[in-house]
């Protein structure tokens, strides 16, 4: 007897044929060019009820007045950060329990607040502000951020209208330097002084905060919308990991000008941007990024946030897509195509001694880890004027760059540095560390950075003298207190990313380890993310013990001009 069987293909052959579905209208992604402008979630409700920008008037003459408990929420947590004030953490809640409380539960009621620079020369005068608001009103905090800014604790809302009067009074501002709107821009710190730069891209930069900056109509945004704008070849601002970049390169018949990135940008879904082939002129540069913005606003996607930075929209479009919609739509004109950037010249942060050309000289000092408190910039404020030098710029590496000095004062700069915690000699280490500001202030911190990464570099300095004195090349150590990676954990030689870990049934504070990250992005090499180190979790009481071996490691094994990424 056989028997015969029905395989499910068979029986769905067989059964009678069902209407075809309708098909489902997809879902909308809150593009605003596509699906309208109706809001999908809280965030973007808050947005349209009442411009971001215009509490800033309510701060002055509500909040300030009424104190932190008159500030409704939607304020507090949503439109504050349009003028760079968030709520910092509440001193002395532990990592293992940022994610287990309530946003309100770990807020305390000062805040963080952040000055934008813009790639801008501080004068002395402007220096002794921003130390004279540390000393004030931030209990004499004041780091610098990988994107040049100055980030300050301790701010009481009542401070605000007093900071922004002095701030005013030296052509600072903290307008839309937190929030989904322009974020403070990178520009080259050199530019202007460097002998060897491309094009000089002060002016660009300041056409473009002139017209869009605080501008309503790009001031809501799907979400983050950072710029980098540097001439210099060192490739000194991170444009690969910026919304929009426009990177120094000669034209062979238009000369110099810019190429045009897009989409780059880290946080948990990281992705390095990408080369659009478009030669920008420096005429033409304020429209760009304008049409690069108004793209963002218009087809950006606001449904969910963490699908709403451009990258993720440039994924899905393509770079081609991507610049013929910024001709068709926005610009009303083709761009030329250009050239890549050449490889990186030297070193973009810029610490040393350095000839300008004008025949004077750029310095470029380290921090610890970007710390610089009050003292520190009134400090260096006194230390310009007594040396004759013009003006300090803040580097996209939590570094400073002293401009204008003198032949004959650079050796007393670099000793007036000293004692100031600055350095134009820094170790290996000091150099080339970097930390956000973590579980101190964080909300969203799950382990301590500063302090860690400050003791780390001294242990470092110690324990590896004898080999750091024979590389010739630098080791990025990045220290971030969580995924979201401020001090960019994926393109570090060594990315530290902040996390509870569990050693032999323990739990304490540590870090995943990213190995490998570069930036070098110049089109054909377009540097690389670092790779995590599968199963690797290391204590941060033992971070000194872990970079100890795998630099001696590295050195032992490197050919000639070998780089730790490569
Ligand atoms: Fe805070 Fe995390 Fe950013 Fe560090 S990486 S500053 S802990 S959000």
């Amino acid at each position: 007897m056989t028997t015969q069987t029905t395989t499910p293909d068979d029986q769905a052959a067989a059964a009678p044929a069902r209407p075809a579905r309708p098909a489902r209208a997809p879902r909308p992604n809150g593009q605003w060019k596509v699906d309208g402008t109706t809001p999908l979630n809280h965030n973007e409700e808050f947005k349209q009820e009442g411009p971001p920008l215009e509490v800033r008037e309510r701060i002055e003459t509500i909040y300030a007045r009424d104190g932190f408990d008159s500030i409704p929420g939607d304020d507090l947590h949503g439109r504050f950060r349009w003028w760079g004030l968030y709520t910092q953490r509440k001193p002395g809640i532990d990592g293992g329990r940022t994610a287990t409380l309530e946003p309100h539960e770990l807020e305390d009621r000062y805040f963080m607040l952040r000055v934008r620079t813009d790639g801008a020369a501080l004068s002395p005068a402007a220096l002794r502000v921003l130390g004279g608001i540390s000393a004030e009103f931030g209990r004499g905090t004041a780091d610098i951020s990988d994107r040049q800014n100055i980030q300050y604790h301790w701010i009481e809302v009542e401070a605000m209208p007093e900071i922004w009067r002095r701030l005013d009074s030296v052509g600072l501002e903290t307008t839309t330097a937190c929030g989904d709107s322009p974020r403070p821009f990178l520009g080259s710190p050199v530019a202007g002084v460097a002998a060897d730069e491309i094009l000089d891209a002060t002016d660009v930069i300041s056409e473009i905060k002139r017209r869009f900056i605080g501008n309503p109509d790009l001031a809501n945004l799907p979400r983050k919308f950072k710029t980098a704008i540097s001439g210099h070849p060192s490739l000194d601002v991170a444009h690969e990991i910026n919304d929009i970049a426009l990177v120094g390169v000669v034209h062979p018949e238009l000369g110099p000008g810019f190429d045009l990135w897009v989409g780059g940008g880290l946080s948990t879904a990281p992705r390095l941007g990408e080369r659009l082939g478009a030669f920008v002129t420096p005429e033409q540069a304020p429209a760009v990024w304008e049409g690069v913005a108004s793209v963002f606003r218009d087809y950006g996607y606001r449904r969910l946030r963490n699908k709403a930075r451009l990258k993720f929209l440039l994924a899905d479009w393509g770079a081609a897509k991507f610049r013929r919609v910024l001709q068709d739509e926005y610009l009303g004109y083709e761009l030329a195509d250009g050239p890549p950037p050449a490889p990186a010249t030297r070193p973009g942060d810029h610490v040393g001694v350095h000839e300008q050309k004008d025949g004077r000289y750029y310095v470029g000092a380290a921090p610890v880890v970007g710390r610089v408190g009050g003292n520190t910039l009134s400090g260096l404020a006194d230390l310009l004027e007594k040396v004759g030098a013009d003006a300090a710029r803040l580097t996209a590496h939590q570094k400073i760059v002293i401009l204008g000095v003198p032949a004959d004062r650079v050796d007393e700069l670099v000793e007036g540095l000293e004692p100031l915690g600055l350095t134009a000699r820094p170790s290996l280490f000091r150099r080339s560390t970097m930390a956000c500001t973590g579980i101190a202030f964080c909300k969203l911190a799950i382990v301590d950075t500063k302090d860690t990464a400050a003791r780390v570099i001294d242990e470092l300095e110690e324990r590896l003298a004898d080999v750091t004195e024979q590389l010739d090349v630098p080791i990025a150590l990045n220290v971030n207190g969580c995924p979201n990676s401020c001090a960019r954990i994926q393109t570090a030689d060594i990315g530290l990313k902040g996390q509870i870990i569990t050693v032999d049934g323990e739990q304490m504070p540590g870090f995943q380890v990213h190995l490998g990250g570069s930036l070098a992005g110049t089109g054909q090499d377009a540097g690389g993310l670092g790779r995590t180190v599968r199963g690797l979790k290391v204590p941060a009481t033992e971070l000194s013990d872990y970079v100890d071996r795998v630099v001696r490691r590295f050195a032992d094994q490197r050919s000639d001009g070998e780089t730790f990424a490569a």
